[in-house]
């Protein structure tokens, strides 16, 4: 790996997919809303190990496919050696931006992200839930900069249930995770604002996030940069599960589907298909419909891996068709968990869009 030395590592993983028949081929939503062999996973990782191999040329050509990939890990699931590919192309997209090569939707993140930072820190100010925060309450929401930024109906929700689920008021995340930067390939940025976020939660007995990408990068992407923070991180989703006993199932629904979707970063990045069901569940009174692609099979939203800044056109396509798969599912409302996804949904979609931490809110009375 002469070109791309950082990324001896990987080489395993690189392998792998280089000398395999491409097994995983049908699982990749890029690569299905585009199709082009490049766009395989098979494809992104073999340009990959080509360009660390120097076989193939250091340009844009060769290496933006890297950021080609939602890191949704459906393929990694339909792999026989479970083989992990999302990890490996951040791993990619790091050695090639330290080269100077990057897709310019990468490169506006990271250029953008001390005014996306401040935006942030703003957002969460401005969401005070009466009776719901307090600045030095020992448990702390991380609500995500997507829910803060551009959902903050939801985010507000999921203030009130959390507040209500933890029995006292909660302080509130300013910072963003940076996982944005982490998808961008700027490690280093990366982990100063992993640091950044670890000195503002200092001291904080407990850690609640909201946001399954949020919480991936806290549980699964901080340890790997050596960042510690002094409390477990609690996903609001499974806190409230444990709590389902609490929640009032809700009068007057409307006689429609309620289909939850599972997101990536929530199923197949922490493995939590129980706790949403659970909730919606008990909410309903009856188990929430489903997709055909559901839980470990489950289908992208194309909102990840900032595919809607590297690839917009693609990201879309990606949502329209799971909105599709929906209505031809007998339509109805979509419920999911993450604010990325419901941003995407609610981009393309005439059915309605919610997010779980609506109906908990509701269940505990909001
Ligand atoms: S992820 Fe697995 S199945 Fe897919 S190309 Fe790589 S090795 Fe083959
Ligand atoms: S993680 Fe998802 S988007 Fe990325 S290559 Fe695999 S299937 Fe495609």
């Amino acid at each position: 790996m002469h070109v791309l030395p950082t990324l001896e590592s990987q080489r395993n993983a690189l392998e792998k997919c280089t000398f395999c028949p491409k097994l995983c081929r049908s699982a990749c939503p890029v690569s299905n809303a585009e199709t082009r062999e490049t766009l395989t996973p098979w494809g992104k990782m073999s340009l990959a190990y080509f360009t660390g191999h120097g076989d193939v040329p250091l340009d844009a050509s060769h290496t933006d496919p890297a950021w080609a990939c939602t890191g949704c890990k459906a393929c990694t699931h339909a792999c026989d050696h479970q083989n992990d590919v999302a990890t490996t192309l951040y791993e990619a997209r790091a050695a090639i931006m330290a080269k100077g090569q990057n897709p310019i939707g990468a490169a506006r993140v990271v250029k953008n992200f001390d005014k996306h930072a401040e935006r942030t820190r703003q957002a969460v100010a401005e969401l005070g839930v009466h009776g719901s925060v307090r600045r030095d309450a020992a448990t702390n929401l991380l609500t995500g900069c997507s829910y803060a930024r551009a959902t903050p109906r939801e985010a507000k929700d999921a203030i009130f249930a959390t507040s209500q689920l933890v029995g006292e008021p909660v302080s509130l995340a300013e910072n963003c995770c940076g996982l944005p930067l982490l998808m961008a390939g700027a490690q280093e940025a990366f982990k100063a604002q992993a640091e950044k976020l670890a000195a503002e939660l200092h001291g904080r007995k407990r850690l609640i996030v909201l946001d399954p990408g949020c919480a991936v990068a806290l549980k699964v992407h901080y340890p790997k940069f050596g960042i510690k923070l002094p409390a477990e991180v609690e996903v609001f989703v499974e806190l409230a599960a444990s709590h389902v006993g609490r929640l009032k199932p809700l009068d007057n629904l409307p006689d429609e589907r309620v289909r939850y979707h599972d997101p990536c970063q929530l199923g197949r990045g922490l493995g939590i298909y129980e706790a949403p069901r659970l909730v919606l569940s008990r909410l309903l009174g009856r188990p929430p419909d489903e997709f055909d692609y559901r839980r470990e099979k489950a289908a992208c939203s194309g909102a990840g891996g900032l595919l809607p800044s590297t690839m917009p056109d693609v990201a879309k396509r990606i949502a329209k068709t799971r909105v599709a798969e929906h209505e031809e599912g007998g339509g109805g409302k979509i419920v999911t968990a993450c604010a990325s996804s419901l941003l995407s949904f609610r981009a393309t979609a005439v059915e309605p869009v919610e997010d779980i931490a609506t109906w908990v809110a509701k269940g505990l009375g909001a």
